[in-house]
């Protein structure tokens, strides 16, 4: 599966198509089979498929790519993240967003609390008190834009502080995805994604994805996801590349609708609060602006009210589904907090909105009226 792929100079929007086939020889399958085997003649470095798999492998060929490194695929973002977080040694210190995901908070607490790893918190818009944390640590866990309150790092200014002191840097990519914001080129060390989201797109697969430039940290999670188990299904594997062959238009459609969502959503008498990078009075404008080619598909959202009303908000809508979960086609929202993992300064009625790919007009008459109930 390489010698007839397509170089990678062509545009991202052309490698996500392009990327991850077969060779092109008479009568070779068109798409990347999902090989479901758990052992391999012998002879080649692979012989168990706890090691790889092609299908994996044809997903790891695109996602590569497009972060500019190589990938490993896990069961999960959760199994992705937990092999990174395995790099740490032991008592070594772990710099975090103060707003990172719910589960990567989650199991950080529950590392430190077994004296695996000390946790600081730093608050991850500000990048000097971010550097300032970093400071004999051994890793700095970016998240950007934050899950869910959409704060933005600057991801140039702290990578290059993080390098100086020694500190390997790891950013989730998950909310932005490669197609809008590539880390490893601000000087991030690894890149994880939640494939689950908008890699795969249509809300049926979970996966990881952890992409690096350095062999040591290649081969070092290569080992422990063989050795820990955490690999995904061949045929979920299939279904995440098939679904980012058409990342380029979900993204495009779904985060232009994004923004006009935003603007309206400012301008709703329900509404106190917007979050969306790309308004242009948010606190994260300039930075996204400088390090995101586009702004993405998630909008956070105050209502006016109690957290009850913005739960009835959630579950007034129709078109739009009230459910964890984001990336996908279909629009998505949840209030945060309903969930105790989150984290308790994430405002009570915060509504994470992930847009998808209906019309927008549609989606609107859905949300206004939701809002609408709670006036
Ligand atoms: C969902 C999510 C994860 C966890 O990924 P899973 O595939 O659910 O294990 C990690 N980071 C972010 C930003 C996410 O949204």
């Amino acid at each position: 599966m390489s010698a007839s792929q397509p170089p990678e100079s062509l545009s991202p929007e052309t490698l996500v198509v392009s990327l991850g086939r077969p060779d092109k020889s008479p009568d070779a399958p068109v798409n990347v089979p999902v090989v479901l085997s758990s052992t391999f003649h012998a002879g080649g470095p692979v012989a168990y498929a706890r090691t790889s798999n092609p299908t994996w492998e044809a997903l790891e060929t695109v996602v590569g790519a497009l972060e500019g490194g190589r990938a490993l695929a896990f069961a999960s973002g959760m199994g992705g993240i937990s092999a990174v977080l395995d790099l740490v040694p032991s008592g070594g210190v772990v710099v975090v967003s103060s707003h990172s995901y719910s589960g990567v908070a989650a199991r950080l607490r529950d590392l430190e609390a077994a004296g695996r790893v000390v946790v600081r918190l730093a608050p991850v818009h500000d990048a000097e008190s971010v550097v300032a944390s970093c400071a004999g640590a051994d890793l700095l866990w970016i998240e950007t834009p934050t899950n869910p309150a959409m704060e933005v790092c600057d991801l140039a200014a702290v990578a290059a502080a993080a390098r100086e002191l020694g500190v390997l840097t790891v950013c989730d990519n998950t909310f932005a995805g490669p197609l809008l914001q590539r880390p490893i080129e601000h000087g991030v060390d690894i890149v994880v994604h939640s494939a689950t989201k908008s890699l795969a797109g249509h809300s049926d697969v979970l996966m990881g994805i952890v992409v690096t430039t350095d062999d040591d940290y290649h081969q070092r999670l290569l080992r422990t996801r063989t050795l820990v188990g955490a690999i995904p299904g061949p045929f979920e594997a299939y279904l995440a590349l098939r679904g980012i062959r058409t990342l380029a238009l979900r993204v495009r459609q779904s985060q232009a609708s994004a923004m006009e969502l935003a603007l309206r959503l400012q301008a709703h008498p329900a509404v106190v609060k917007v979050r969306y990078p790309g308004l242009p009075d948010d606190p994260g404008h300039a930075i996204a602006s400088k390090q995101m080619s586009g702004f993405g598909a998630i909008v956070a959202f105050e209502t006016i009210g109690t957290p009850d009303d913005a739960e009835a908000c959630c579950d007034a809508v129709r078109l739009i589904t009230h459910a964890t979960s984001l990336g996908g086609v279909e629009t998505l929202v949840e209030r945060r907090r309903r969930w105790p993992e989150e984290r308790p300064d994430i405002p009570e009625t915060l509504i994470r909105l992930s847009v998808g790919i209906e019309d927008v007009d549609d989606l609107w008459r859905d949300l206004d009226r939701a809002l609408t109930t709670i006036l």
